[in-house]
């Protein structure tokens, strides 16, 4: 074999953990490569994940609007037919546009791309296998960003077609009749709405007796709420315990209740860190329980120079957790300093109305003892939200008792995911309920339900 391929530092997995991690670290003076398994860079988030999924939500929303909500504003619009191909087109257009994006950062920054997979060899080595052959690559760092794959469930027959994942929800050839979603987390609510705005009958089955878990029960239920009244069906305490293609339909089994016959099944009952093949036991690294790996504050392994972020070690799945990750690994790396705030981490359900979280929610309050106030708006009392039509949802803010820090922050309404970040900012400056309810927020804006409900925090909030 042809002598090793030296860089300083060898990223396996182009996501946004791996390749936000690469291009940062190039900024910083490495000689940086890649590996990528795919022909397209930016992992799941780019290809079959965040992109093309907020995509279909865009479009489909707007087909929805124009079948149920223009008629309100005054815009007369008949006829408003459903082009599939078109649609799905368009959301690959998308995906291509931010996958090509960052091919031009990688070169832009000088990053070496090498597509195949990686497998770590050694200390310091890894060796990239590839149908064309193998490459062996060395480096002082090695950083895993290998991501996550779909959870399986003992049972479910993945067929890649009729009983599929999130990759096949996002262009199923046809709206199906009757679409069975397990799992009422991020992706089946997400991808459910979709499908549900284009016709679909969606019945979504959750295991627990709630839906969002992790997110805050309130503002939980007032989803489910909302998205019953759009006409997904919910069925809660579920437990699936099998689904089989028939023909052209689908059987999934409950514990206890009726079978129900579908036309197409998504699994979305969470993910499982990925690191199949990729060498660990050469260098000693053993997962923990769950199958993550684990790292130290700066994602170092317990093997020196082999680091790993994102979905492969402890936290939320999330890809902007990912790229913060990456960057502070490196920036340690480079500069001795590389820091991720937890309590500043965003969660963002992009259903309608969309979802978003920072910081501790009602519940988990109540069960630590933490004393808290609260403020909280609707969102049918602000002008602007009433000036577009979406007046469902609320803010909730979550503010220490004594010190009135602010602790956790919920959202449910229009643009929510955009409303979050001034809490976000708020938050990684330590900021209190008064310091947002002392900030002057432009009107008429969304972005005022946010600062009336830090009014409220103190009893105060003016328009309600
Ligand atoms: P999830 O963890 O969000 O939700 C899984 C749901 O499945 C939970 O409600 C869980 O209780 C339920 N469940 C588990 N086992 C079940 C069973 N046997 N029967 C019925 N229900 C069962 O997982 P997901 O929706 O698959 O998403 C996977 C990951 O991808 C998540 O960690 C999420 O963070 C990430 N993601 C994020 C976004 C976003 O940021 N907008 C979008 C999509 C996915």
């Amino acid at each position: 074999m042809a002598e090793a391929k030296n860089h300083d530092l060898v990223i396996i997995g182009a996501g946004p953990g791996g390749y936000v991690a690469a291009i940062r670290a190039a900024q910083l003076g490495f000689d940086v490569a890649c590996i990528e398994a795919e022909s397209e860079l930016g992992g799941t988030c780019v290809r079959v994940g965040c992109i093309p999924s907020k995509a279909l939500l865009e479009a489909s929303e707007l087909f929805y609007q124009a079948q149920n909500k223009l008629g309100e504003f005054g815009v007369g619009v008949k006829g408003v037919e459903l082009d599939l191909g078109r649609m799905l087109d368009k959301k690959s257009e998308v995906v291509k546009a931010n996958t090509q994006g960052v091919a031009f950062l990688f070169k832009k920054n000088k990053v070496t791309r090498y597509q195949g997979h990686g497998r770590i060899t050694g200390k310091g080595r890894v060796l990239v296998e590839s149908s064309d052959g193998s490459t062996e690559l060395s480096a002082k760092h090695i950083l895993i960003a290998t991501g996550s794959k779909v959870a399986p469930l003992k049972g479910v027959e993945l067929d890649g077609d009729r009983i599929g994942t999130s990759t096949e929800a996002l262009s199923y050839p046809e709206v199906p009749g009757h679409l069975v979603v397990i799992g009422a987390g991020y992706i089946g609510l997400e991808m459910g709405s979709v499908w549900s705005r284009l016709g679909a009958k969606v019945t979504v089955l959750e295991y627990l007796d709630r839906i969002l878990p992790g997110m805050d029960s309130e503002i939980a239920n007032d989803a489910r709420r909302l998205f019953k009244k759009q006409g997904m069906v919910f069925s809660l305490g579920a437990r699936v315990t099998g689904a089989r293609v028939e023909g052209d339909q689908v059987k999934v089994t409950v514990d206890g209740s009726d079978p129900i016959t579908c036309d197409r099944v998504l699994l979305s009952v969470g993910r499982i860190p990925d690191t199949e093949g990729l060498g660990l036991d050469s260098v000693g690294i053993e997962l923990d329980k769950r199958g993550r790996i684990p790292v130290d504050e700066h994602y170092s392994t317990r093997v020196d120079g082999i680091y790993a972020i994102g979905d492969v070690i402890e936290g939320p799945m999330l890809a902007h957790k990912a790229s913060e990750e990456g960057v502070a690994c490196v920036e340690h790396l480079a500069t001795g300093y590389g820091h991720v705030n937890y309590d500043a981490i965003p969660g963002v359900v992009y259903t309608d109305p969309e979802i978003a979280s920072v910081g501790a929610t009602e519940d988990q309050l109540k069960e630590d003892g933490v004393p808290y106030a609260k403020g909280m708006f609707p969102f049918s009392a602000n002008g602007r939200a009433r000036a577009l039509g979406h007046t469902d949802g609320r803010v909730k803010i979550l503010a220490h008792k004594e010190t009135d820090r602010i602790l956790g922050v919920h959202i449910i309404g229009p643009r929510a995911g955009d409303l979050i970040a001034e809490i976000v900012a708020a938050i990684e400056f330590g900021a209190s309920s008064e310091d947002i309810a002392r900030t002057c927020h432009a009107h008429p804006t969304l972005s005022e339900a946010v600062h009336e409900a830090a009014l409220a925090v103190a009893g105060h909030a003016l328009h309600i």
